[in-house]
């Protein structure tokens, strides 16, 4: 079985910038898992444990979901936490700029993996770069102060392609790995 998501990949300079906030962060003593800078990813679609045959399948969904997007630009945009109100579980970075086509491929990426068997996302979408999960309630609301002090650089970056990542999950956070990436086409 693969523990198996799709996700954007962000570029090198913006996983330095998120780095520099968790550090910043950090400084607040809070219990938080932080996501390794490197693991730090825009995800579209958690699949949870999948038999291997299945993922080809899910390529192709995407594939046809994907037609019609052209690459397009998504900008970092401040400091959030879910849930937005009260004790933080999981604190990210905002994504703004062209949020239309990232909905509109996001809708389409729906409704291609319900076809191919999984049932759609409940919640809603909302586009983000998870930094850190918040492990323990107690100094969780010390990160949103600390937030508040922090200015997120205004970066930009290109939506290019989509990623099928295999997760595996380690005390100490977990590891991804590319498995599959489905292009763009301008
Ligand atoms: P950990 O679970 O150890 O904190 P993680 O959340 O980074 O690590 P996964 O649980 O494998 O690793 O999740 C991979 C990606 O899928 C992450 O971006 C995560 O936020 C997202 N994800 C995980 N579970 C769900 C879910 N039930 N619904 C939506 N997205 C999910
Ligand atoms: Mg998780």
């Amino acid at each position: 079985m693969l523990r198996c998501f799709l996700a954007v990949p962000v570029p090198e300079e913006v996983k330095e910038a998120l780095k520099e906030l968790q550090e910043l962060l950090k400084e607040t003593g809070a219990k938080v898992r932080w996501v390794r800078p490197e693991g730090i990813h825009l995800t579209l679609k958690f699949f949870g444990n999948i038999p291997e045959e299945k993922l080809p399948v899910l390529v192709r969904a995407a594939e046809k979901a994907k037609k019609e997007t052209p690459p397009f630009e998504l900008t970092l945009e401040g400091l959030g936490f879910f849930p937005f109100q009260g004790t933080p579980r999981v604190i990210w970075v905002g994504l703004e700029g062209q949020t239309e086509p990232l909905l509109r491929l996001q809708e389409k990426l729906e409704k291609a993996f319900k076809k191919a068997g999984f049932p759609r996302e409940k919640r809603a979408f909302h586009p983000h770069l998870t930094l850190g999960r918040v492990k323990d309630p107690q100094g969780a609301g010390a990160l949103r102060k600390k937030a508040e002090t922090l200015k997120v650089p205004p970066l930009s970056f290109e939506v290019d392609r989509l990623v099928f990542y295999q997760s595996v999950l380690h005390r100490e956070g977990a590891l991804y790995t590319p498995l599959k990436e489905v292009f763009l086409e301008a």
